[in-house]
C-alpha cells in the first residue's frame, strides 16, 4: 500500500488521501461514578488493557485521557514481531501487516576511511528478526496501532469507548478496604481538561485502577512509587519527513555514524514515503531538560544534514517532530503492595508501560514493551472479576513484569552506550566510541529480545513443568507459544495453532499425540481426552459452569501425527455440541503437515507427544505427559476457583 504522497495525513489509511480526515473530538460524557477497573491513558498499554477488558459483558470499565481525543501523530512506529502476534489475538493483526513497513534489511554507515567527512556503507544485512515469528517487524504510526484498538473496543460486546479530556488530580487507595474484594477502596478525582476551561471535577470510584499515564504518572505519584535508575541525560531528536533525497538507503533502516557530528538512525515509514529520523543531540547537562536547548525542526533537520554529508536532505514536509529525552528507570514495584509483599497483599492498583519503565527509543522497545504489561494484567484482573481465579493471581503481575523492564533497561542501557557517540574531546570514556558492527553484533544477540518473542516468565505456579521441557522443546515454558501451522481434521483447512490463541481470557491445552492411533481407546490421546470429558477431576469439568459451552473456560485442542482420520471418529469431546442450537465446533482437531511439521519444527516427542497448557496471554504455563492427569488437576487446582458446587 502506497500513501503520503502528497503529504502526510494521519487517520485510517483504509480511505484514500484525498479524503482521509482525522477523527472528530469525541463528545464529552460524564464520567460513571463506580467502576470495576479504572484506566487512566489512552496509550498502547491503557488501550491494550481496555480491549482486553472490553470483551466481558460482566466487568465494567472506564478509560480516561488527559486529550481531547485519539492520537493522531508520531511517538513510537515499530511493532515488533510479538506485538503482532498479541493484535492477532484481538483479531486485529492484518490491517497492521497490510500497512505497515515490514522490515527487512539494516544497513550501517560509518565515516569514510579515505575522505571522514563522508559517510560510507559499511555493509547491508536481513534484519535479525526474521523468522522468529509468522510476523515480520512491522513499521507504522503508534496511533494507526491505537485505531485499531479503538475499533475493537467499540465493536465489542461493551461497546467501550474513551472518556477524554479528563485531567487526574489525585488518587486515593483507602488501606481499609484493599483486602475486601467487593469494595471500591480507589477513589480518583478528575477535572475537565478541554477548551472550555470547565473546572467541572468529577469522582470516580473503583475495585482496580491501572495507572497507564505515561513516564510522568500521577497514578504513580498517588501510590508514591519510586523510580529506579539513571535520569535523562541525553536527547534525541525525531521526526517523520517527507523529503527528497540522493541517500541510497533511505527505504532501509539505517545506523550511521559520522566522525565528529554524531549518529543518525533512519527508519522508513508505512506508506512507501514517509521515513522517520532519529537524530543525535547534544549531552544534557545535570537536571537540565531537553526544552532547554531551544531547538527547532530546521535545527535537527541541520544536525542530520550534517551527519550525513555528502548526501542531501531535501525535507518537503515535517509530518511530526519531537525532542526525545529520558533516562533508563524503572518503579521499584508495580502494584500497591510494598517491596517483596510479605503479606500476601492483594494488589489493586497497578501501573503499567512508561508509567513504570523509560529508557531510549532506540530499541523501540516503549510500545512493544507497555502493550505487553497490559496484555499479561488483562485476563488476571477479569477472571478475578468474574471469581474464575484465586485473587492472588494479581500478584504474578509485578514479579513477571518487572523481570521484563529491568531486562528492557538493562539492553537499553547497553544499546544506548553503542550507538551513540561522545565528543571527541571526551578523554574519560574513548572505548565509548564504537563503530557500527558492534550494533549489529548486539542486534543479533539480543534478536529475540528485540522481537519480543524471547520474552521469558519466571518459574511459578503459572509457569511450571520444567521436567517435561524435553516433550516439547520448541515450546519453552514461559515464552509466549510460538505458532506453527496444523492442517484440520475436519474439512483440510490449514490454520496457523498460535491463531487459535485468542485474548478472550480462556486457557487452552493443546494435546499433541503419539505414536498410538488416536482413534483407539487404548490410546493415551483418547484416554486423556475421556478423563477431560467425563472425570469429576477434570479441570475442564470442574472449572466450567455448568450452564456455559464446554469449551468456554478451558479449550482443548488435539494435533496428531496421523493423517487418515476422520472427525466422526473423534470422541465428542473433541467436536463439542455448543451454543443454543447445539451446533457442532469442527475446529479443534488437527493433523501434522508433511513437509511442514509441527511434530519437527517445535521438537515435540513424536514417541511419547505431551500436552502444552497456554495462558490466556499466549504463553505457556506447563507441558505435561499425556497421562499426567493428576497433574494438570494440579495445576489448575493451585489458581482457579471451582463453578459448580452443589
Ligand atoms: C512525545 C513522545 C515521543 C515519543 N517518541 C518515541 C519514539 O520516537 N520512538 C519510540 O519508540 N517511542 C517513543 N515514545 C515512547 C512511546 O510512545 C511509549 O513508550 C509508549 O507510548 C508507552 O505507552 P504507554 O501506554 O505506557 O504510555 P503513553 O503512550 O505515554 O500514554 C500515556 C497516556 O496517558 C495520558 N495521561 C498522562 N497523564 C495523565 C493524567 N494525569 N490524566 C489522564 N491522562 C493522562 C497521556 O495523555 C497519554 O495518552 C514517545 C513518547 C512520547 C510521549
Amino acid at each position: 500500500m502506497q500513501f503520503h504522497l502528497n503529504g502526510f495525513k494521519p487517520g485510517n489509511y483504509q480511505i484514500p488521501d484525498s479524503i482521509r480526515e482525522p477523527a472528530a473530538t469525541p463528545p464529552i460524557i460524564d464520567l460513571p461514578k463506580d467502576v470495576d477497573v479504572l484506566i487512566v491513558g489512552c496509550g498502547p498499554a491503557g488501550l491494550a488493557m481496555a480491549r482486553q477488558l472490553s470483551e466481558f459483558t460482566d466487568i465494567t470499565t472506564c478509560i480516561v485521557d488527559l486529550e481531547d481525543g485519539p492520537l493522531e501523530f508520531g511517538r513510537a512506529d515499530g511493532i515488533s514481531c510479538r506485538t503482532i502476534e498479541i493484535m492477532e489475538g484481538f483479531n486485529s493483526s492484518e490491517m497492521i501487516v497490510k500497512e505497515a513497513y515490514k522490515l527487512n534489511q539494516n544497513t550501517f554507515w560509518e565515516p569514510d576511511n579515505i575522505k571522514p567527512e563522508n559517510i560510507k556503507r559499511t555493509h547491508k544485512i536481513a534484519d535479525a528478526r526474521i523468522g522468529l515469528s509468522e510476523f515480520a517487524h512491522g513499521i507504522v504510526n503508534q496511533a494507526r496501532l491505537h485505531e485499531l484498538l479503538l475499533e475493537g473496543m467499540k465493536n465489542s460486546v461493551t461497546h467501550l469507548v474513551p472518556h477524554y479530556s479528563r485531567r487526574l488530580l489525585e488518587l486515593d487507595i483507602d488501606p481499609n478496604l484493599t483486602q475486601d474484594l467487593n469494595a471500591h477502596p480507589i477513589t480518583a478525582t478528575f477535572e475537565q481538561s478541554d477548551d472550555s476551561k470547565s473546572a467541572k471535577v468529577e469522582t470516580v470510584r473503583a475495585r482496580y485502577v491501572v495507572g497507564c499515564d505515561g513516564a510522568r504518572s500521577s497514578v504513580r505519584k498517588g501510590m508514591s512509587i519510586a523510580l529506579e535508575g539513571d535520569s535523562a541525560n541525553k536527547a534525541w531528536g525525531v521526526m517523520d519527513l517527507l523529503l527528497v533525497t540522493d541517500f541510497p538507503d533511505i527505504r532501509v533502516k539505517s545506523f550511521i555514524q559520522s566522525k565528529e557530528n554524531g549518529a543518525v538512525m533512519t527508519i522508513p515509514r508505512e506508506g512507501g514515503y514517509l521515513v522517520r529520523f532519529y537524530v543525535e543531540l547534544d549531552l544534557l547537562g545535570k537536571d537540565q531538560r531537553a526544552s532547554d536547548l531551544n531547538l527547532k525542526a530546521e535545527d535537527v533537520i541541520a544536525k542530520a544534514q550534517l551527519i550525513m554529508h555528502p548526501y542531501k536532505l531535501d525535507v518537503k514536509e515535517v509530518a511530526w517532530w519531537s525532542i526525545y529525552e529520558v533516562g533508563q528507570r524503572v518503579a521499584e514495584r508495580f502494584d500497591d503492595t510494598p517491596i517483596g509483599n510479605p503479606d500476601g497483599l492483594i494488589p489493586r492498583a497497578f501501573v503499567a508501560g512508561d508509567a513504570c519503565h523509560t529508557h531510549s527509543p532506540k530499541g523501540g522497545w516503549g510500545l512493544n514493551t507497555s502493550l505487553p504489561d497490559t496484555f499479561n494484567l488483562g485476563w488476571k484482573v477479569a477472571s478475578v472479576l468474574q471469581g474464575k481465579c484465586k485473587p492472588k493471581l494479581l500478584q504474578t503481575y509485578s514479579s513477571e513484569r518487572r523481570k521484563v523492564a529491568l531486562q528492557l533497561i538493562e539492553a537499553d542501557r547497553q544499546l544506548s552506550k553503542l550507538v551513540a557517540t561522545r565528543p571527541t574531546s571526551d578523554k574519560d570514556a574513548p572505548e565509548a566510541k564504537t563503530n557500527t558492527v558492534d550494533i549489529q553484533k548486539f542486534m543479533a544477540r539480543q534478536n529475540g529480545f528485540v522481537a519480543g518473542t524471547s520474552i521469558e516468565y519466571n518459574p511459578s505456579y503459572i509457569c511450571t513443568g520444567a521436567e517435561n521441557q524435553h516433550l516439547a522443546s520448541g515450546f519453552k515454558i514461559g515464552q509466549r507459544f510460538h505458532s506453527a501451522e496444523a492442517i484440520r481434521v475436519a474439512d483440510g483447512g490449514r490454520q496457523h495453532l498460535g491463531h487459535l490463541n485468542k485474548a478472550d481470557g480462556r486457557w487452552r491445552v493443546f494435546i499433541f499425540g503419539n505414536k498410538q492411533n488416536p482413534e483407539e481407546s487404548s490410546s493415551e490421546s483418547y484416554k486423556l481426552v475421556q478423563f477431560l470429558a467425563n472425570s469429576e477431576s477434570s479441570p475442564v469439568r470442574k472449572y466450567t459452569p455448568d450452564v456455559a459451552d464446554i469449551d468456554s473456560v478451558i479449550d482443548i485442542y488435539t494435533v496428531f501425527q496421523q493423517k487418515d482420520l476422520s472427525i466422526e471418529n473423534m470422541p465428542d469431546f473433541l467436536w463439542p455440541a455448543k451454543g443454543k442450537f447445539g451446533l457442532r465446533d469442527y475446529e479443534k482437531v488437527f493433523h501434522a503437515e508433511e513437509g511442514n511439521d509441527i511434530f519437527d519444527q517445535r521438537s515435540i516427542d513424536r514417541s511419547s507427544g505431551c500436552m502444552v497448557v497456554v495462558r490466556p496471554d499466549q504463553h505457556i504455563a506447563n507441558i505435561l505427559p499425556l497421562n499426567a492427569y493428576q497433574k494438570l488437576t494440579a495445576f489448575f487446582d493451585e489458581f482457579m476457583i471451582a463453578q459448580n458446587q452443589s
